[in-house]
Order: C-alpha cells, then structure tokens, then sequence
C-alpha cells in the first residue's frame, strides 16, 4: 500500500500524520515553495480536538488556542451574552488558532512535505508531478489523494463539475486591534452583519459584508467594521473576497480521491471548512487502513459517508450566509430581537453550541 498526497494544507498534513501512524507509506506534495502565513482558519472544534488527540496533538494546541466560552449579541448599547455550557467532557466546544500556526503544529509532528512540486495531471493512471526544476516525475501510487485545495489539480484531472454557486455579495475581513470587546467570546452585530473573534496575543477577526452591487471598500479601510462599542484599528490582514458554495459529485473515482476544499467549499461564515477537511483525513486514513481484501469497500463507504456530512454542511452554511448577505436593512430590528430572543432560550443556545463543536456530526472513527 503506498498513497500520494497532494497538497500539504491542513488536510494533507492531518491525512500524513494519520497514515504515519498506522505504519501506511505515504509521499506529501506541494507546489507551493513555503507555507501561507495568513490566519484564514481560525476555529477549531471540540470533534477536531479529538482527532487532534489521537495524533498527540491536542494538547499542543491548546496550549496557543484561546477557549471561546459563548457568544456576545450587539445591540447598539445593549449586548446580549449566551453561555457555552461545555457540551464535551474533555474539550472547550471550539478554540481559536490561527490556520498558519495550526499548519506550523502539524507540520512539525512529521517528515517535512516536499515542496516545489506540483501535480499536473493524470497519465495512464500514473500523477504527473512537475518539480521546482522544471524536471517532470511520472509517480506511481496505489491510492493518489487531492488534499490540494479549492482549485483541486486532482479534481480537474478527474473532470468533476465541482457543482454549486457563487453569492453575489462579498465578504471583508481585517485581522486588527479592537479595544472594548470581551476576549473568549464570539461577537455578533445584525446591522450590517460584523462577527467578530479574538485571536492569542491580541488581536481580533472581523468579518463583515459588502453588499451586492456594492464596491468594495479600498484597501486596509476600517469603517466596515466600526459599530457602537466596536472601534478598530492598525490591521495587520485585510481581504475582500467573493464565496461560493460547490461540492464534487463524487469523492472517489477508482483509486484516486478528493478530500477537504478539493471535495467541497462553502463560506467561512460557519467556521467549518478546516474541521470538516481534516476529518476527512483522518476517517480516510482509518479506511486505508482496512487490509488489501476490505480497502476498496472501506474507501467507498468513507466516500459516501464523507460526501453526505459535507451536504449537511453545506446546507446549514448556505442559511447562515444567506441570512447574513440577503436580509434587507429595515429587517435588522427584527432580526436583532429574533436572536436577542434564542440567546436566552438555552436548547437554542444548546444546539448553537453543539454545532459549534461539531457535535453534531459523525463521532471520529479509530
Ligand atoms: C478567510 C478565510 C477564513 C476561513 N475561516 C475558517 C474557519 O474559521 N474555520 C474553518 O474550518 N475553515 C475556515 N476557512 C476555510 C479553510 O481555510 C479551508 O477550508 C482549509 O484551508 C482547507 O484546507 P485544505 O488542506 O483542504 O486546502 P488548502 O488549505 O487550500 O491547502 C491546499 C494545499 O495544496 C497545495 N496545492 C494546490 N495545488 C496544488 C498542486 N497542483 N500540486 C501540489 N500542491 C498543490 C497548496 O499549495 C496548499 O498548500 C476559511 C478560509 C478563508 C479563506
């Protein structure tokens, strides 16, 4: 049994680290010379730390991670808290880490990825990887893996449609210093829609939206962002960026698989691409490791099973985007007294809370 990797994003590095560990040999690619340093992922469920834990990982984690223990409503003077009860015995529901640093822990836990080499295509079953060098290897691998991102090499190869949608609104975030709001929790404003999350060392992810037909705002501009209570400055990140939601019609085709962005992608507003990417990983390394006779049928079934989680997914990020980019204005008042009213109804805040940690989805196999 051999498995190429390509990509060594977090899914990639979780699915070598998870191989490793069940003795499977594997080889991990990537184009890119370094790693990205943005922050982009920030959330990490209590279902990954769990995952994370089996790597021996979790505890590293935690020790950067900041605990979020609930979330703020703003209501422009008056701010609405709601309280995490602490669904998992043995993990805050989500911690906050950003994505560079959460790849800069996997990475460190195992061989390095060979960098510079890019996946170009697929040619009598074999990966066609082109090298810094410009040299080109024909690769052989029983089972070739695209953990390669939202713009998949891999799944073009294979020629999936990669169905879905694009919003017609945009997002804007600014990692920035923020004075005034309390660290540990997840703020919310309704009009226009802000979230916000503190990161470790200070700083704060601000996330808001430019409406349709609306020009983004130029560059590094903060205005976007300013609420009552809420005034930030000096970013040191600032991107505006169009979402789509797509998923492939299939995860497998032969011996050539899709996993994380490669397989699906949705907007950031749920906070669950990474998670549910990296659970991928690990559940498709738990399936590899089946034995030559059950492989294929265990393969098959993580495609279906996998396939059906992201669906889920997808569906529940598409009512939160759509209810933060399309509501109209003169709806905000009602809006902002709707969620007033579910954070103080606890099983409102019970199932926020578990769809925060991911609990509601399938338990992480061994
Ligand atoms: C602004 C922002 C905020 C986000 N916030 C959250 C959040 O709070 N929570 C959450 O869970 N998710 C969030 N996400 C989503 C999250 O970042 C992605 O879901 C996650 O990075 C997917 O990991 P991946 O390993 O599948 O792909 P990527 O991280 O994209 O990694 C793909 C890797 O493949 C490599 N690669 C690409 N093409 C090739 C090729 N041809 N050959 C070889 N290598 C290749 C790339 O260099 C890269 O290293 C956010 C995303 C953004 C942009």
């Amino acid at each position: 049994m051999s498995v190429l990797i390509v990509g060594a994003g977090p899914v990639g590095l979780v699915l070598a680290l998870s191989l490793r560990q069940r003795g499977i040999p594997y080889r991990l690619t990537d184009k890119a010379a370094e790693r990205l340093p943005w922050s982009r992922a920030l959330g990490i469920q209590a279902r990954s730390l769990e995952m994370l834990d089996r790597l021996g990982l979790a505890q590293r984690i935690l020790e950067e991670a900041l605990p979020i223990h609930g979330a703020c409503l703003h209501l422009g003077r008056r701010v609405v808290r709601a309280r995490f009860r602490g669904m998992h015995p043995r993990f805050p529901s989500m911690v906050i880490l950003p994505q560079a640093r959460t790849e800069a822990i996997l990475e460190a836990a195992g061989p390095p990825p060979e960098r510079g080499v890019a996946f170009e295509g697929l040619r009598e079953g074999r990966a066609v990887l082109r090298h810094a060098d410009g040299r080109e290897e024909l690769a052989e691998a029983e089972w070739i893996v695209g953990c390669d991102g939202a713009h998949s090499a891999v799944r073009h190869a294979l020629g999936d449609p990669f169905r879905g949608k694009r919003y017609d609104a945009r997002l804007v975030l600014t990692d920035a210093h923020v004075e005034g709001l309390e660290p540990g929790f997840l703020h919310v404003a309704v009009s226009p829609p802000l979230l916000g999350f503190g990161l470790p060392g200070g700083l704060w992810r601000l996330v808001t939206t430019v409406p349709e037909g609306a020009p983004p705002p130029p560059e590094n501009d903060m205005a976007p962002f300013r609420r009552r209570g809420i005034a930030p400055h000096d970013p040191v990140w600032w991107s505006a960026f169009g979402i789509s939601q797509r998923q492939v019609a299939s995860m497998r085709k032969g011996r050539v698989v899709l996993a994380g962005d490669a397989a699906h992608v949705h907007s950031p507003a749920g906070g669950q691409g990474m998670n549910i990417g990296m659970q991928d990983a690990w559940s498709l390394a738990s399936a590899l490791a089946a034995g030559p006779d059950a492989v294929e049928a265990a393969v098959e079934a993580w495609a279906l099973q996998r396939h059906a989680v992201a669906r889920r997914v997808l569906r529940a990020t598409d009512r939160t985007t759509r209810a933060m980019l399309t509501a109209p204005g003169f709806l905000a008042p009602l809006r902002g007294a709707l969620l007033a009213l579910a954070f103080r109804t606890p099983p409102l805040v019970r199932r926020f809370e578990a769809e925060t940690a991911g609990l509601r989805y399938p338990p992480i196999p061994d």
